[in-house]
């Protein structure tokens, strides 16, 4: 589709519809939840070392205050959450033990308890069982197939445990699974909580009423995703800067070449049309000028900076350039609000982290407001310990890229309405 047909017929109105949806939903504190059985959708997937332990438990902090709420409201308190990808069975390495250990560090006053399952007769009566004040931890519901099917039945027996049903999973709020979507059918209060309604809260600010200049920067590897929300951006945007493994087949498209570097060749049209269009609804599209290429991704046996003009078919793109680095600070520098989703390299690597490093860096130097979406990039502000210095890290990285691309979030649509 050409952007021009995405932005007529008012869908420009729709898509701020869409975005500001949650408001029209009841938070947290519009529930009457005062010793109510509540289920709350957590999304405590984190990272997990080779041993097992959590490497990073900021999902799990930052429920904290949803919980103590919930405490403080004399609840009974039932958490669910995925952990990876177990394909619907049961996976040993998946089961929520070292959450569960980590819960009992926060709440050492609590009675904190975990079943084997997500659901069933047992949980049922650990349920029955539970006392004001107590947490009850449910297994993976992804060791369900029916979890991610959405099943009615399992979405039933999930809502037949608790009163009221509270979510706090953005990180899964794009995705339609039992646990996140299908419960909402089977229970009749419910809301989201402080976690959810922070980051709902930051991406419509900078979506509804952008600081402007506003400049997005896109990078990463997931290509097509990220390139579907391009269309979006055009005419919003003001700025948007390509780098990492999106840049590839922006370069292709304008008839470079890219040797080995990542591409999607299926996209190649639209991206054409991005480039051609954007100027007409006043956002400017910025590409690297010159690259940082090597011969293979693990054990490069050469690394070199070269012009976008000198790729050669032997190379693959890693990292943006030191010139490119410098035309981009120059954009970023008039940017009066930046949106960050994707690493502009392989930063895993030490040997083509600078062109994220710097820009990271430059953004938190020059206090420009910027948000961080994206699992990935979130690492990466991590890895150079700048997490707790930029203005905000998203826990999401697909959801925030629902978010701009006005699509409604399937975990806020189905929440109770405000009256
Ligand atoms: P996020 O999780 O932030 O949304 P993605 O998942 O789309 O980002 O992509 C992150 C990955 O992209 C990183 O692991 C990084 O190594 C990789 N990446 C960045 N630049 C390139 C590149 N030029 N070629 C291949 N992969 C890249
Ligand atoms: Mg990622």
């Amino acid at each position: 589709m050409l952007i021009s047909e995405a932005q007529k017929n008012g869908s420009k109105k729709k898509y701020f519809e869409n975005i500001l949806l949650f408001r029209k939903k009841k938070s947290i504190t519009d529930l009457d939840l005062r010793n109510k059985r509540v289920l709350v959708r957590v999304d405590f997937n984190v990272p997990l070392d080779k041993h097992g332990r959590i490497t990073d438990d900021r999902r799990i902090r930052f429920t904290l205050p949803t919980l103590h709420y919930l405490l403080n409201e004399n609840c009974k308190i039932i958490l669910v959450s995925h952990l990876g990808r177990p394909e619907g069975k049961v996976e040993d390495s998946l089961r929520l033990t070292p959450i569960y250990k980590r819960l009992k560090e926060y709440f050492p006053l609590n009675n904190i308890l975990k079943a084997e399952e997500c659901i069933g007769k047992k949980v049922k009566q650990m349920v029955k069982n539970l006392k004001p004040r107590d947490i009850l931890l449910l297994e993976n519901p992804r060791f369900y197939p029916e979890e991610k099917e959405n099943d009615p039945e399992f979405s039933k027996e999930l809502a037949s445990l608790a009163e009221i049903y509270v979510t706090e999973a953005f990180a899964t709020a794009h995705r339609k699974h039992a646990s996140t979507y299908g419960v909402c059918n089977y229970i009749d209060e419910k809301g989201y909580g402080f976690l959810m309604e922070k980051e709902l809260k930051f991406m419509s600010i900078i979506m509804e009423k952008p600081k402007r200049p506003y400049t997005v920067i896109l990078g990463g590897k997931k290509v097509s995703d990220k390139l579907d929300v391009i269309k979006y951006l055009i005419g919003i945007a003001d700025n948007i800067i390509i780098g990492g493994g999106m840049a590839y087949t922006f370069l292709l498209a304008k008839g470079y070449r890219i040797g080995k570097s990542i591409r999607d060749l299926s996209k190649l049209d639209e991206v054409r049309d991005y480039l051609e269009e954007s100027p007409n609804f006043k956002t400017n599209i910025y590409l690297p000028r010159d690259v940082v290429v090597c011969d293979e991704y693990l054990y490069p046996k050469f690394v070199k900076v070269v012009p976008i003009t000198n790729i050669e078919e032997k190379h693959v793109g890693v990292d943006i350039g030191p010139e490119t680095i410098e035309e981009f600070k120059k954009i970023l520098d008039k940017s009066k609000q930046v949106a960050w989703n994707g690493p502009l390299g392989v930063f895993e690597n030490k040997q083509f982290e600078n062109g994220t490093k710097e820009i990271a860096r430059f953004l938190i130097e020059k206090k420009i407001f910027t948000i961080i979406g994206g699992g990935d990039s979130a690492a990466a502000f991590e890895k150079f310990g700048f997490q707790d210095e930029v203005s905000f890290i998203s826990t999401g990285g697909g959801a925030s890229l629902y978010m701009m691309q006005g699509t409604v979030l399937p975990a806020i649509e189905c929440l109770s309405d405000k009256e």
